[in-house]
């Protein structure tokens, strides 16, 4: 009975690390997954930011254009007023001046209004590039991780499994069918060490002579209050 009960015991500890493994393989390329629609969501971020960016300087060359020319068309109306002959064309040159002069007034305010919000836009195109930078760099390098582990786990599987099935070759059918029943009630733990006079799985106190046959190791025993298959383990104990 007693090397049935360390069968058991080290059957629990396969399958544990089995249903560990298995969520692993789950887990992993699913947090991959996360991880790349994240840095793909902070590039997208960061693109439409220094799209605003280009944005405003194409503006702002615009405007920058725009006032040398309405400076130029001022300069040329200016000289044109002491070539004029009559009242009528003075006029009409004055008028023009006049309408330059306002072109020159709205494009230098919409110029120093562009000025002011790129000066306001382009720290934070700096500081949100280099956030991207770091988060990058992090979270490649945790993708890098786990598709390492992704790759040796098939192969723990594989060897955890052939364990298993070494172990359970050895096994009484009867015992391992509890096992298995219990297993699967009790959430992936069917056997458990008494911890400090308690079930180790649901933590109950035991009555001492259930924790001194179960040390005697001479039957399988099980927890009265969850089940659970009860082993001896002297440094839990
Ligand atoms: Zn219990």
């Amino acid at each position: 009975m007693k090397e049935t009960l360390a069968h058991l015991l080290e059957l629990q500890e396969v399958d544990t690390s089995l249903d560990e493994l298995r969520r692993a393989r789950e887990v992993y390329p699913k947090r991959i997954q996360e991880l790349r629609k994240e840095l793909e969501e902070e590039r997208t971020s960061l693109e439409e930011m220094k799209g605003r960016l280009q944005d405003l300087e194409k503006q702002k060359r615009h405007y920058e254009r725009e006032l040398r020319r309405a400076q130029d068309e001022l300069e040329k109306h200016k000289a044109r007023l002491y070539e004029v002959k009559t009242n009528r064309e003075y006029d009409a040159v004055q008028q023009e001046i006049e309408a330059w002069e306002n072109s020159l007034g709205q494009n230098e305010e919409l110029l120093l209004e562009t000025m002011a919000a790129i000066e306001e836009l382009a720290p934070q195109v700096a500081d949100k590039e280099q956030a991207y930078a770091k988060s990058q760099e992090e979270k490649q390098e945790e993708i890098g991780r786990l598709l390492n582990r992704l790759e040796n786990l098939d192969e723990e599987i594989e060897g955890q499994i052939r364990r298993r099935e070494e172990i359970t070759s050895r096994m009484d059918r009867r015992v391992l069918a509890t096992y298995e029943r219990v297993r699967k009630g009790r959430g992936g733990v069917a056997v458990v060490p008494v911890t400090r006079g308690a079930c180790g799985g649901c933590f109950s106190q035991l009555p001492p002579q259930v924790v001194v046959e179960v040390k005697k190791g001479d039957h399988l025993i099980k927890c009265e209050y969850c089940g659970r298959i009860l082993v001896w383990n002297e440094e839990k104990a």
